[in-house]
């Protein structure tokens, strides 16, 4: 019922050489698969097209971030309506390196989930506690508020187009890992924040991201409210980030 996905976020890595290497492969072996996941390639926003004519009708692509405007005098800026024209489907909003580097706050995360959502594509709210706060015992209050804040202008129909990233912020690009059991409660807690809002929590994704791995997606992905992740540095591996994507566990 909900949407299994696999999304490579790239960051501020990457080259025309990359996505002549990686893509091909990756389209080979990970587009269209029998376990049903979408996998969508999230490159830096210039290499958008290039990724695209790689990867056809086969992968998703997506951008790291959009503008909380939707047009005019904001040089440097990138908007929503801009990556669909371009054939987006995704967006990530709110990552944490864009809330901790470039002082994103919840206000602003719900701008561009409201630019994402009227523009028609889907919008993965990233959210997730820093070790302080889970070693303060306040890692489920800090990403319920993430979660209620960032997404206070979505009503509606326009739910369909949400879908939400846990990345605990000690584990993204450290090697550590939420185990499976600790990033299934989060899940869950997540998925009661979502009904407590009146949103379908059952039919939104919500996925799992921080040093996922090859070795460690299957445990992962075999947790009942974990419905993919969202993969930083395996996802500049071809062979690493096919693994990741064939996780799923079989016949369901
Ligand atoms: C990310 O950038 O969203 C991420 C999860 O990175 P990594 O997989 O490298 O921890």
């Amino acid at each position: 019922m909900r949407r299994r996905i696999v999304a490579g976020n790239w960051k501020m890595n990457g080259s025309k050489d990359l996505v002549q290497q990686l893509v091909g492969p990756v389209r080979e072996q990970a587009g269209r698969l029998d376990n049903g996941a979408e996998v969508v390639i999230i490159p830096p926003a210039l290499y958008v097209s290039a990724v695209q004519a790689e990867a056809g009708d086969d992968l998703a692509t997506g951008v790291q971030n959009v503008s909380q405007w939707q047009s005019g005098a904001y040089t440097g800026e990138v908007s929503a309506d801009m990556a669909r024209d371009m054939g987006c489907g995704y967006v990530l909003v709110g990552h944490s390196e864009r809330r901790q580097l470039f002082g994103e706050t919840d206000e602003t995360v719900a701008a561009k989930v409201e630019q994402v959502l009227q523009s028609g594509l889907t919008a993965v709210l990233c959210v997730g506690e820093t070790l302080e706060q889970r070693e303060a015992g306040d890692a489920e209050r800090v990403v319920a508020t993430q979660v209620i804040r960032g997404l206070a202008r979505v009503e509606g129909e326009s739910w369909s187009q949400v879908v939400v990233a846990y990345e605990p912020v000690w584990a993204i690009g450290t090697g550590r890992t939420a185990t499976a059991e600790d990033a299934q409660a989060m899940h869950a807690e997540i998925r009661n924040v979502l009904s407590s809002m009146k949103a379908p929590a059952e039919s939104i994704s919500v996925l799992y991201g921080g040093s996922v791995k090859a070795d460690n997606a299957a445990a992962l992905f075999s947790e009942p409210d974990i419905d993919g992740g969202l993969i930083g540095g395996a996802s500049l591996k071809a062979d690493e980030f096919i693994s990741i994507c064939r996780s799923f566990p079989a016949g369901s």
